[in-house]
């Protein structure tokens, strides 16, 4: 069976942030013509035959697809649709950097079938986002969520970056109260992490920055939650944030263990049993191609334990939450008790925002208790 969500990776980027430590390819021209000719490579050699396949979402992820500019993004979309068949309703995400959006863009985007556009804002502080070596400024970041709606298309999400260093001194309420502002259908959050090899790496190893402390961590988390949820949004991930009817579909897929496909370099996949992914250097992954050779870095498959893991992680860090058995129930109760969860009716444990800060000590524990 043919899944129904199929991302594709888009690795190009204008130049590194501060914190970045994906696989990307830096290039102040995009090889549009390469990169979509390799993509038809890829769904050649892996996907073949004529079967109908047919998808519910399809999300362009990178790097930073809104490089591929208009005109590329309608050629990479013409190329998938050799092979796939978009649902009437199917969700269509490109994520995109502010810098990038232009009306022109927003046109050819829409054209193309773009339905949602994901925008990394990351800050509304031009301090900040000079810090975190970002390519736009505050003020792209707010027209950009008004030239993407004018454009026609109104599913707007914003990336947010949280848990800055103290030293940078940044106001998190201006920002979550400049994202509500902007009137985004979704927001995501990201608490910052300081990868080693990156620029931020250094710059902490070097004293030169400071970590920001568990405590701002946790602080500038419930402060979203509050905020965000009493601004009518929906905390249905721990990291994602939703207007009714608003959360993304490709990403719920992930969480509900759904099968999806993933064509590009590093893209991951999953059928149900078994995770592949591709070679992460753009250029290896293209040379494969080139010679006909299948891009595949590596694959395993999930053992009866990695499931049981992941089926009460992929519960947990969500809001449908953990169906528990009657032992788990009471072995919960302290859980419930400290306000970090509630049992719903038909013996679901849903964390909330104090839970969902602990998301990876609880599920250790549960996972040890279904173990024994
Ligand atoms: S735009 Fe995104 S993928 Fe590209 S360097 Fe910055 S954080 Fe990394």
């Amino acid at each position: 069976m043919l899944p129904r969500h199929l991302y594709v990776h888009v690795p190009f980027c204008a130049r590194r942030c501060a914190y970045c430590d994906f696989s990307i390819a830096v290039r102040a021209v995009v090889p549009v013509a390469d990169y979509v000719a390799a993509v038809k490579r890829e769904l050649q050699l892996r996907f073949p035959g004529s079967e109908r396949w047919e998808l519910d979402t399809l999300y362009f992820g990178g790097g930073t697809p809104s490089r591929l500019s208009g005109d590329g993004v309608q050629r990479l979309v013409d190329v998938l649709r050799e092979r796939v068949v978009l649902a009437a309703d199917a969700e269509l995400t490109l994520e995109a950097n502010p810098e990038d959006v232009s009306p022109a863009t927003v046109r050819a985007w829409h054209t193309a079938g773009v339905n949602r556009i994901s925008l990394g804002a990351q800050s509304f502080d031009d301090r900040v986002l000079a810090w975190m070596h970002r390519t736009h400024g505050a003020a792209h970041a707010a027209n950009a969520v008004s030239i993407v709606r004018e454009g026609g298309i109104d599913n707007v999400s914003l990336d947010l970056i949280f848990a800055l260093p103290s030293s940078l001194d940044r106001s998190w309420e201006l920002d979550l109260e400049q994202a509500l502002t902007l009137g985004a259908a979704h927001i995501s959050l990201y608490g910052l992490t300081i990868e080693r090899g990156t620029p931020l790496g250094r710059w902490v190893e070097r004293g030169q920055v400071d970590e920001s402390p568990e405590e701002r961590y946790e602080e500038e988390f419930l402060r979203a939650h509050e905020a965000m949820t009493t601004a009518g949004f929906e905390h249905y991930e721990v990291s994602n944030f939703a207007r009714p009817g608003r959360r993304s579909r490709h990403n719920w897929a992930y969480w509900s263990g759904a099968a999806y496909a993933g064509i590009g370099p590093s893209a991951h996949e999953f059928d149900g049993d078994r995770r592949r992914w591709n070679v992460a250097p753009y250029e290896h992954w293209r040379r494969r191609l080139a010679n006909g050779e299948d891009p595949v870095d590596d694959s395993e498959e999930l053992t009866p334990e990695n499931r049981a893991t992941e089926t009460v992680y992929l519960g947990l860090r969500t809001a449908r939450g953990l169906r528990l058995s009657e032992r788990e129930l009471s072995a919960v109760t302290p859980w419930v008790d400290a306000g970090w969860a509630s049992v719903e009716d038909d013996a679901r444990l849903v964390l909330r925002a104090p839970g969902w800060l602990r998301l990876d000590a609880l599920t250790r524990s549960l996972t040890a208790s279904r173990s024994l």
